[in-house]
């Protein structure tokens, strides 16, 4: 099944809002509008950008899309600090990330938590970025595929196969994020394609195929072709080479 690849970037804790709408802009400009019938291009800003953001793609009617970084698991209320899918879906966002490896490891998020995430930011229409991905220590003992699977059950506990096939899934492994490791174009296939198998037991042939994974880890202009090359890598969740607007376009374009 043809599945459109999506490259999405995630800016983390960078750029105010004045730096976020001049790499927006760049990006248009930068990455010519026929690259667009190929790639869904997508970025997911800190949340105090996301206004700015969206002002500037909707002023252009810019085919890019956007999300955020996280959303809370509750509807609203007393949750100093949080921001709620509804506020998302209401700012125009199409995704978000949820189950980021920083957030797993530094606010100590777990499978359950993230399952309650990815079925709020679906009641709201938001469409997930789901991210998996094994430690160093996980992959050096070969664990790393029953590790995902297991992240995978885990984080879709409780959704019905409807709910599961609007889901975007990014396998990321953390010893990649950040530290410009990349896993080859085969250890990203490896993974994905283990992440469809299990998609296909769980829930059917018809999620398992129509679902896009996208791979994680340090991707820039000079690997994203043989990634995305791979039978079951849908595109990209791009960190650090998602921050420089000229390099991302380059980077969409070969995907
Ligand atoms: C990420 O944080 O999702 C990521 C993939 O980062 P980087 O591309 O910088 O490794």
């Amino acid at each position: 099944m043809a599945r459109t690849p999506l490259i999405a970037g995630n800016w983390k804790m960078n750029l105010n809002h004045l730096e976020a709408i001049g790499v927006v802009q760049k990006l248009y400009f930068g990455l010519p509008t026929k690259y667009y019938d190929h790639v869904d291009v997508a970025v997911c800003p800190p949340f105090t950008d996301l206004r700015s953001v969206q002002t500037v793609i909707d002023a252009d009617s810019m085919p890019i899309t956007y999300g955020g970084q996280d959303c809370s698991p509750e509807e609203s209320g007393a949750f100093t600090g949080d921001v709620s899918a509804a506020m998302l879906a209401k700012l125009g966002c199409t995704w978000v990330v949820l189950g980021h490896s920083e957030r797993r490891t530094i606010h100590g998020e777990d499978d359950a938590l993230v399952a309650r995430k990815v079925a709020k930011a679906l009641e709201h229409g938001l469409t997930p970025i789901l991210c998996l991905g094994e430690g160093e220590d996980v992959r050096e003992a070969g664990n790393h595929v029953p590790h995902c699977t297991g992240q995978l059950d885990g984080s879709l506990a409780g959704l019905s196969a409807e709910q599961v096939g609007r889901v975007v899934l990014a396998y990321e492994p953390v010893w990649a994020i950040g530290t410009g490791k990349t896993a080859t174009a085969q250890d990203a296939q490896e993974v994905c394609h283990a992440l469809r198998a299990r998609l296909r037991e769980q829930h059917g042939g018809a999620v398992a195929d129509g679902i896009r994974i996208l791979y994680g880890g340090s991707v820039k202009s000079g690997n994203v072709k043989e990634i995305v090359g791979q039978a079951d890598v849908d595109g990209a969740l791009v960190g650090g080479a998602s921050l420089d607007p000229e390099g991302f376009a380059e980077l969409c374009a070969l995907a």
